[in-house]
């Protein structure tokens, strides 16, 4: 299978096709309940396909398939949320003036530019697009050379639901090609999700001209262990998102901050699970770790586990070894314990099947600990007094926290805090960040 490498004439014509959409076309025009049809159209189209979205999800870039199996339909429910959330939406609303009254509207914001990161495409583009589409905004998705079908597909769907030429426009493309959309003066919004680095680049881009941004960006997220915790349960919750599809998922938790006097046995019960977990194929449905992209994410990797040796940080499972395989990008699942904070381990995403174990001494410390990142995504908290728990969690500053177990939900707003982000995709908030407000004042008697 092949596809086009979008060049800089690519990217001017599907830029010109979504700004004559806009300005000229019906899309932003519809009433949401009408949008809302469309998209529930393009949702049953999108789950006749979900079981080949996840096969190419494992197909492209390595996924294991179980984890892809699970996670693809999470795609087709953010079509579900925005479709029901554009029939409901209040997109105007009238309140009383000194001269009679305004009508305050949420129109959509323009043309986006959406652009999404390689690890997770078809859950980040769908979240984009549907709410994009939902605001009523027409978009240029750059989707990202090592996974390109996803947004190709979802275009399909989209066509199939008889939304209107212009609206969805797909381009495969690299850096050159996602800089070149992100400067066109054509564009109105762009929504990001990516690395630190890109989205720093993006944010000055857009500066100039005042583009609307949305950064959504890497994570280095702790789960605290209460002293309180029922450690079993807490492990089968909690393992599975230490390293979700090799630790290339942003929100993984990769820093686990246990009470000092339970350290030795968590970190020894850590590491069994850990060392239970089936490394492979990604295609046989019983692994749950399978290779990390490529060579570069491989070399990196290995780098960061040098790192944490040479710092002093405790191995208790896993290296630098390739986990058994000649062929492939295998890491080892690896797990550090007696990890501090001043370690690269502990501060830098590795974006690889590595987790640190941190001690700490009191619940005021565990707070300190996982607020000192530059990063602030997601986070969990463990412990059998959920209101103990819930306090805690609140003093974490991140976007997200889960109680006793890691979420994402489509209704809910997702995000980070610090240099994991800006701004909020997902859930009402999510609509919201492709829409502007424009109050008109009406004179006469107020309503
Ligand atoms: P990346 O920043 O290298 O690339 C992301 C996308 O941006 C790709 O499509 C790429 O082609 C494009 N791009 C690169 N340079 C560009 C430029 N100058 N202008 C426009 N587009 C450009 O990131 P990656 O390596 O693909 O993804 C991994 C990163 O994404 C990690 O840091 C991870 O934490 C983060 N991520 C964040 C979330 C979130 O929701 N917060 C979700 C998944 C991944």
């Amino acid at each position: 299978m092949s596809v086009p490498l979008a060049d800089a004439v690519d990217i001017g014509r599907a830029v010109s096709a979504a700004r004559r959409a806009f300005d000229h076309g019906p899309w932003p025009r519809l009433s949401g309940p009408e949008r809302a049809g469309y998209l529930k159209r393009l949702t049953q189209a999108l789950r006749e396909r979900l079981p080949l979205l996840a096969q190419l999800w494992t197909d492209q870039v390595g996924a294991p398939a179980s984890f892809a199996q699970k996670l693809t339909p999470f795609g087709a429910s953010r079509f579900d949320f925005f479709a029901t959330l554009a029939e409901h939406y209040a997109f105007d609303d009238w309140r009383p003036t000194q001269r009679g009254r305004a009508c305050v509207r949420r129109v959509p914001v323009g043309v986006a530019a959406l652009i999404a990161p390689w690890n997770a495409t078809f859950p980040i583009v769908s979240q984009q697009i549907a709410a994009a589409l939902a605001a009523g905004c027409t978009m240029v998705v750059k989707s990202p050379p090592e996974c390109p079908f996803d947004a190709l597909i979802i275009a399909e769907c989209a066509a199939a639901a008889g939304i209107p030429p212009g609206v969805l426009n797909v381009v495969t493309a690299g850096r050159e090609a996602g800089a070149q959309l992100v400067q066109s003066r054509d564009i109105d919004k762009i929504s990001f999700t990516g690395s630190v680095a890109t989205g720093q680049w993006i944010q000055r881009a857009a500066t100039d001209r005042l583009a609307r941004v949305t950064l959504e960006l890497g994570g280095k997220s702790a789960a605290i262990l209460l002293d309180d915790v029922d450690l079993p349960a807490a492990l089968a919750a909690l393992v599975p998102f230490t390293m979700p599809f090799s630790g290339q998922i942003c929100f993984a938790q990769t820093r686990v901050l246990v009470p000092r006097h339970r350290h030795d046995e968590i970190a020894e019960a850590y590491a069994s699970v850990v060392a239970r977990m089936k490394v492979g194929d990604p295609h046989d449905a019983n692994t749950a770790i399978g290779p990390v992209l490529n060579a570069r994410q491989r070399e990196r990797v290995r780098g960061y586990i040098e790192r944490g040796i040479a710092e002093g940080a405790a191995l208790v499972t896993g290296g630098t070894g390739n986990a058994g395989f000649e062929r492939g990008f295998y890491v080892a699942p690896t797990v550090f314990s007696r990890v501090t904070s001043t370690m690269a381990i502990a501060r830098e995403e590795i974006f690889g099947p590595v987790v640190s174990i941190l001690p700490y001494d009191s619940v005021d410390q565990a707070v300190e600990i996982a607020n000192d990142s530059d990063y602030g995504l997601s986070g969990s908290v463990f412990g059998a007094d959920g209101e103990r728990a819930f306090d805690v969690a609140c003093r974490l500053r991140t976007g997200n926290v889960g109680i006793n177990g890691v979420e994402i939900a489509p209704n809910v707003p997702f995000g980070g805090m610090k240099r994991s982000g800006i701004g909020r995709e997902g859930g009402r908030e999510g609509l919201e960040a492709y829409l502007e407000t424009q109050a008109i004042f009406v004179p006469g008697a107020a309503a």
